[in-house]
């Protein structure tokens, strides 16, 4: 009988309750266990002894499931956090990462060394669920998306073995790990990425008034999918009435920098913002920083200026996706508008407003063939977020219905769903998630995991 080796906690243990929590609190999951792996070996025994015992189990890294499944009522966590070494090989220009490390750590490691690859931007987002579902981030248009800049994983097999996967050993397994989503075909231990040189970068912020909505989007749309590659720029429009433009112009040339005013210039002359924008000229890993929320200026929750997504043990939501394939059209930007301006009453404040962000496609992603890796949306325009808070539990099934709705109404101008935003409520996600490249992951899926080991309700099915 396989024996749990690592960290293993359970209820009743000092610090049960962190180790059994996710990052959405809409959850409250009691596994049986949660065993903190330390090595590849923990994870062949923890696998082992769930499957001898007859225990369902999950995968988990940095616990950022949007539906809650790297948790399993009554089942075991096998946990990956504790995985989390980096090692830099400057001369050939990757990094060895366990696959558990999250995105402060990860970032901050890299940086130390001068270098980076595409990461989210949330502090601690896993490395693992965002590698194996493509994964974006603010040098992504320059860089690619994460799973671009993957050179090889090392995966524990539903039969306990410890392979590598990359364009040379099981090259199907490769293309499926990049894209096709967490938990599906085993469990990632180790990665090697591409890194590339980084240093002075722009950071850049500005505002307009909700009375620019449509002349907002209508230019943002198409000045951020053409701009440089090496700028990054999000809109983020809230149900408090804010729109924020959010990024980083990250050039080669760190003499470059200062180019950052004259790029953002088309935008702000097409629709003036409410105040000459911010640009914060820093060291790549100091804005990285600011954007998630960890900058010299601790970020006030109630006022996240520079954060992107504000952390909080109070966070409790639901955010789904979809993608643009072409820029909205007056009527799409009229519904986007009026949901934001018809969201449910709300008995106490959440955390920070519901909102949508438009996150820029083009740039490096956009010219890799949609069926190079499991990743099918490589011509949006851009990915629509929406993102429903609350706080009061009462309120969560109106906020959820109304983020589901939304997402509907808005079908006709973005559709397909990003796997990493899974979301329960989208009927069709084999679809949506994976558009034309299902077919060649069910055949994965048979080929590595037949006894469908690695199941949870929205993986990847042995059949179509
Ligand atoms: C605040 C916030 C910010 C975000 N920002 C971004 C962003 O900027 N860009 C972006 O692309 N996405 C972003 N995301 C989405 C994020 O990429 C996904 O939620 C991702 O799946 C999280 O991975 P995780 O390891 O944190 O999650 P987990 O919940 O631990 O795991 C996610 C899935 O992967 C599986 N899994 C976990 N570890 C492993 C492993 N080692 N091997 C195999 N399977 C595993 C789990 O079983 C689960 O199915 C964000 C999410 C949040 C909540």
């Amino acid at each position: 009988m396989a024996r749990l080796t690592g960290r293993v906690v359970r209820p009743g243990d000092f610090g049960w309750d962190d180790a059994r929590k996710g990052y959405d609190q809409r959850f409250d999951i009691q596994p049986q266990a949660v065993v903190f792996c330390q090595d590849a070996q923990d994870v062949v025994h923890a696998l082992g002894w769930a499957r001898e015992s007859g225990v369902p189990f999950r995968a988990r890294s940095g616990r950022h499931n949007y539906e809650g499944w790297s948790n399993i009522q009554g089942g075991l966590v096998i946990d990956l956090s504790d995985m989390d070494s980096v090692r830099v090989d400057r001369d050939a220009a990757t990094a060895e990462v366990g696959a558990g490390i999250y995105m402060l750590k990860c970032s901050e490691w890299l940086g130390s060394v001068g270098v980076t690859f595409p990461l989210a931007t949330g502090p601690t987002v896993g490395l693992a669920g965002l590698t194996l579902g493509g994964g974006f981030g603010l040098t992504s248009r320059k860089l690619g998306l994460t799973c671009d800049n993957l050179l090889a994983v090392e995966l524990v097999l539903a039969d306990g073995s410890v392979v590598r996967a990359s364009e040379r050993e099981r090259p199907d397994l490769f293309w499926a790990c990049r894209g096709g989503g967490g938990g599906n075909f085993g469990i990632a231990t180790r990665f090697t990425f591409r890194v590339h040189p980084v240093s002075m970068v722009a950071a850049f912020i500005a505002e307009w008034p909700w009375s620019a909505f449509d002349h907002v989007v209508a230019a943002w749309q198409g000045w951020a999918y053409e701009v440089d590659d090496a700028v990054s720029a999000a809109l983020q429009l809230t149900a408090s009435k804010t729109i924020k433009l959010y990024g980083l112009f990250a050039p080669d040339n760190p003499a470059d920098v200062s180019k950052a005013q004259a790029l953002l210039q088309p935008l702000l002359a097409a629709v003036p913002p409410s105040a000459p924008p911010q640009v914060e000229v820093l060291p790549f890993v100091v804005a990285a920083r600011l954007f998630f929320g960890e900058g010299d200026q601790k970020v006030d929750p109630q006022d996240p200026r520079w954060a992107v997504h504000v952390h909080s043990d109070q966070q409790i939501y639901k955010s789904t996706s979809a993608a643009a394939m072409r820029p909205f059209s007056a009527a799409a930007i009229a519904t986007l508008r009026g949901y934001l301006e018809d969201v449910p009453p709300l008995s106490q404040p959440p955390v920070q407003p519901s909102m949508v962000q438009l996150l820029p496609g083009g740039g490096a992603p956009s010219r890799v063939a949609p069926d190079a890796t499991a990743v099918y949306m490589r011509a949006a325009r851009f990915i629509v977020q929406y993102d429903a808070f609350w706080a009061a539990p009462q309120d969560g099934p109106a906020t959820i219905a109304w983020a589901e709705r939304f997402r509907t109404a808005m079908l006709p101008y973005a559709s397909g769903a990003y796997v990493n935003y899974a979301d329960s409520a989208i009927a069709d996600w084999q679809q949506a998630y994976y558009g034309p490249n299902l077919a060649r992951l069910v055949a994965v899926k048979r080929r590595h995991d037949p006894d469908n080991v690695f199941s949870f309700p929205q993986s990847i099915p042995l059949s179509v």
